[in-house]
């Protein structure tokens, strides 16, 4: 029988649920166990690949093209996993299914309610995880906090998916935020002990209580939460804040978690956890490495959720150079007006991320030349090649006419373009290509060098392509087409023969970076960008 844990909020959201839980998992995962992770998002959105960057940061893309919330690149990195699109619902979702089941007439007449129409198909889309991965523990976090009216219907799911499940088979996990009053410098527990009962009102009882705190919390406060809250003292987690996000599950494990879980689920453990590589990870990222600055030129920079993925393969690739790799979050726009030049030109690499739209798009050619004339490196990820081909295209054509038809329509050189496949599609929707498709290096190029593998697997989200009528005409001036889809007809990476690197993939690679395998693109940028700032390269 599948273990369920069930994660929900109280107090405020954004306290570090989604992390909470790509630990817990990864605690599990250590101790040889088949986990996986489920996200349920309350929102009515029916996925997240239309939702604004700005309110929900970035929109991560698993290897089936599903486009989900951020949370499962948690999951993924810390846990070390390739999540399905069942990993993650929304209540539009939900919704939209239960009624096109009414218009099909599945529901001969009845009366659609919340209960058991909608709660059923929540409870059928939790059960359908370990079918499509294989986990014998699933990890199933609820989006936002308990009394937020969107909730509702999923807790009611989870209560009723639990008692079904039986006890041995489920575990409630309540993360919550203790408030410190500066005043007395008190933290204060009574905003937990509510939206404990508030939980018990919809007939959930969690069985441990995680409290997150930005400053330490003592051994009364958590006996406080434990006999207001009903549970046990050991079961009450003070997650005080870390300076290195690694460290979260190692504090999770000084807390004896694991064996709490494993316990109450009836399971043991099959292997001890292998720490060493993990702790190696936080001691580097303690160590005093040389400073490496890395200028991110994008459209959402004021915040920098929305280029989670990006700032975490940075990191991930830094470490693994051994450089401290600090990003300079530039505003494309900005750069436009004259603005954020002498920012700009203190960076020892560049990357343009993904992004639609044309907004800031002059700003982010104009990055992309300045990196190319300055022989920075850089690296740009889908969008960021477009940019970067339009740039050269320019330039080699003597032009400002070469643009992508995505912000131009009617430009005479559209190095950028629909697929002519794709041109007579009208609707946006469905039209994009999404999550893994295979690309073959290309022999002698940085791009082969980087990878040192002939064939890899990449996920995409782009609707806009490399124009082959262009391919001849580039490549004379020195563009290389490094990596290729496997018929030859897509350039999925190009790179310029002329520079130290100046490298763009079509597909996002910041996605299959992980703490412990940066991607070989970002480790190549940032030895690189380490080179142009003069310091030592590692490995
Ligand atoms: N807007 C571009 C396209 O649709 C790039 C997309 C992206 O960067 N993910 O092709």
């Amino acid at each position: 029988m599948t273990k369920y844990i069930f994660l929900t909020g109280g107090v405020v959201s954004s306290v570090g649920k989604g992390v909470t839980a790509a630990a817990i998992g990864k605690l599990l995962k250590e101790r040889g166990f088949h986990v996986s992770a489920q996200k349920l998002d309350p929102y009515i959105n029916v996925d997240p690949g239309t939702m604004s960057p700005y309110q929900h940061g970035e929109v991560y893309v698993l290897d089936d093209g599903a486009e989900t919330d951020l949370d499962l690149g948690h999951y993924e990195r810390f846990i070390d996993i390739s999540l399905s699109r069942v990993c993650n619902i929304t209540s539009g979702q939900i919704y939209s299914e239960v009624i096109s089941k009414e218009r099909r007439g599945d529901f001969l007449g009845g009366t659609i309610q919340v209960i058991p129409h909608v709660t059923n198909e929540i409870k059928h889309r939790i059960g359908l995880v370990p079918k499509a991965t294989g986990a014998e523990i699933v990890l199933v976090e609820v989006g936002g906090t308990v009394g937020d009216i969107e909730s509702l219907p999923f807790l009611e799911a989870l209560r009723a998916d639990a008692l079904r499940r039986g006890e041995e088979n489920t575990l409630y996990v309540h993360v919550t935020w203790l408030p410190h009053i500066g005043a007395t410098g008190e933290l204060k527990t009574k905003p937990t002990q509510h939206s404990v009962r508030e939980l018990r009102s919809i007939g959930i009882s969690p069985d441990v209580i995680a409290a997150r705190s930005d400053h330490p919390i003592a051994n009364e406060l958590r006996d406080k939460i434990a006999l207001f809250c009903d549970v046990d003292a050991k079961a009450v987690l003070p997650l005080v804040t870390t300076d290195v996000l690694y460290e979260v599950p190692m504090l999770l494990e000084s807390l004896g978690v694991a064996d709490l879980i494993l316990g109450r689920l009836g399971l043991e453990a099959r292997k001890t956890p292998d720490w060493s590589g993990w702790q190696e990870l936080i001691r580097q990222e303690r160590s005093q490495r040389p400073k490496v600055r890395i200028a991110l030129v994008g459209k959402y920079v004021e915040l920098q959720d929305a280029y989670m993925s990006v700032r975490e393969a940075v990191r991930h690739a830094s470490l693994a150079v051994g450089v401290d790799g600090e990003m300079i979050w530039l505003h494309s726009a900005e750069l436009e007006k004259g603005r954020g030049w002498d920012e700009l030109r203190k960076a020892d690499g560049i990357i343009v991320p993904g992004g639609f739209g044309s907004r800031g798009i002059e700003g982010k050619i104009a990055a992309a030349r300045y990196a190319r004339e300055s022989r920075t490196p850089y690296l740009g990820l889908c969008l960021g090649m477009q940019v970067m081909v339009i740039e050269f295209a320019r330039y080699v054509l003597g032009s400002e006419a070469p643009n992508s038809t995505e912000f131009d329509r009617g430009t005479p050189h559209p190095v950028i373009d629909l697929l002519p496949e794709q041109r007579s599609i009208g609707d946006m929707g469905g039209t994009m290509r999404l999550g893994l498709y295979p690309c073959r290096l290309v022999a002698g190029t940085r791009s082969a060098q980087a990878y040192g593998e002939s064939l890899v697997q990449e996920r995409h989200r782009h609707r806009f392509e490399f124009n082959n009528t262009y391919r001849e005409a580039l490549a004379e001036k020195g563009m290389r087409y490094s990596g290729l889809s496997p018929d030859e007809r897509l350039v999925e990476i190009a790179e310029l023969a002329d520079h130290p690197f100046m490298v763009g993939s079509q597909f996002h690679p910041e996605f299959l970076s992980r703490p412990n395998r940066p991607h070989p693109l970002f480790r190549a940028l940032m030895a690189h960008a380490a080179e142009k700032a003069g310091v030592r390269r590692g490995s």
